[in-house]
């Protein structure tokens, strides 16, 4: 993270002047975020061809909970284009947006917002941002693919929903704790429609599990180096590969395993620039540069 890009408060949108069009991240916290180097990169090739983008700028802000519906309205009057929202505000910002996009109501969470004269419209680009890494990365595609999903949050909730919106074939979720998985499955019946869905626990991988799978971790097992796996590979039917959200570490033991076995694996780095990249396209309307958004975060990991 650079001196470039400080981290602002809601104390600062009292007294806001910036006469270009703004952007933003808010979160809390929000220091680990390396949003800002990567559509900053964009915005300045976007620039280069367009002289329209020459005055947009991506900010970051901590905003604690208690204060983000203060802070949306400001951001509105202050004049905005648009908004990414990032842990905790992705699920409570619902309550205090103008409209939703109608593909992410089942999600329940919005990570991208845009300024209309209505109030916030708010959408969810993590599915879009999963399905093109998936394509990108491991060359498989969601749509017509066993998916066998790690984890019962938020992020799997997306990918879920996702997954079953683009068809894929069947899908089998893992969680740790039943209750939260019991939920989600829950929530998931009536997308589901004619595709198979399924849940079982990580630790007693059923028989009829489908081979040539897509795992897909979105636990956070495997933050921290000496977290257990989400779930052991070698004890499920051969994947096609793996998809871990993560992307710091670069290489969690999910992986190493993958690796190991031979498995074409990913991390969450691709998904981080695609989402990231659709946000961009709806404030903007113009296409992205992709490849200047993925360079500027390899600059900006180590530091982060
Ligand atoms: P949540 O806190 O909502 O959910 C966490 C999930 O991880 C739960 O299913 C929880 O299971 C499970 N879990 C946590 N610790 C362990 C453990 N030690 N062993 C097994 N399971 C565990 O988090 P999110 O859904 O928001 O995020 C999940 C991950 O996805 C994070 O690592 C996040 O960084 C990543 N992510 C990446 C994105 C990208 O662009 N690459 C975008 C969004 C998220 P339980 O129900 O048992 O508690």
């Amino acid at each position: 993270m650079t001196s470039a890009d400080p981290i602002h408060t809601l104390a600062d949108l009292d007294t806001w002047t910036f006469p270009g069009t703004a952007l933003a991240v808010i979160g809390h916290p929000i220091k680990h975020s390396i949003s800002p180097p990567m559509h900053n990169a964009a915005l300045a090739r976007m620039a280069e061809r367009d002289p329209r983008f020459k005055n947009w700028r991506y900010f970051r802000f901590d905003i604690a909970p208690e204060d983000l519906p203060a802070a949306l309205k400001k951001f509105h009057e202050h004049g905005f284009k648009g908004l990414n929202l990032t842990v905790p505000h992705k699920v409570i910002a619902c309550d205090h947006i103008a409209g939703i996009d109608a593909r992410v109501r089942p999600i329940g969470a919005v990570n991208t917002l845009m300024n209309t004269a209505a109030g916030w419209q708010g959408y969810n680009t993590d599915g879009f941002g999963l399905a093109a890494a998936s394509h990108e990365t491991l060359n498989i595609p969601l749509a017509g693919s066993p998916i066998v999903l790690l984890g019962a949050g938020g992020a799997a909730r997306g990918a879920a929903v996702e997954c079953l919106q683009r068809d894929c074939a069947s899908l089998w979720i893992a969680n740790r704790t039943r209750a939260n998985l019991d939920t989600l499955l829950a929530q998931l019946a009536p997308l589901a429609g004619p595709i198979p869905l399924h849940g079982f626990d990580p630790s007693l991988p059923p028989a009829d599990l489908p081979s040539g799978a897509l795992v897909i971790n979105a636990t956070s097992a495997g933050l921290k180096p000496d977290d257990p796996l989400p779930v052991d590979l070698a004890a499920l039917p051969r994947p096609r590969g793996v998809y871990d959200m993560i992307y710091n570490p670069p290489e969690t033991r999910l992986l190493a395993q993958a690796r190991a076995l031979g498995l074409p694996a990913a991390n969450g780095l691709s998904m981080l620039v695609h989402q990231g990249a659709r946000a961009l396209e709806i404030w903007s309307g113009a296409a992205v540069p992709v490849e200047a958004m993925h360079a500027a975060l390899k600059t900006a990991l180590p530091a982060a």
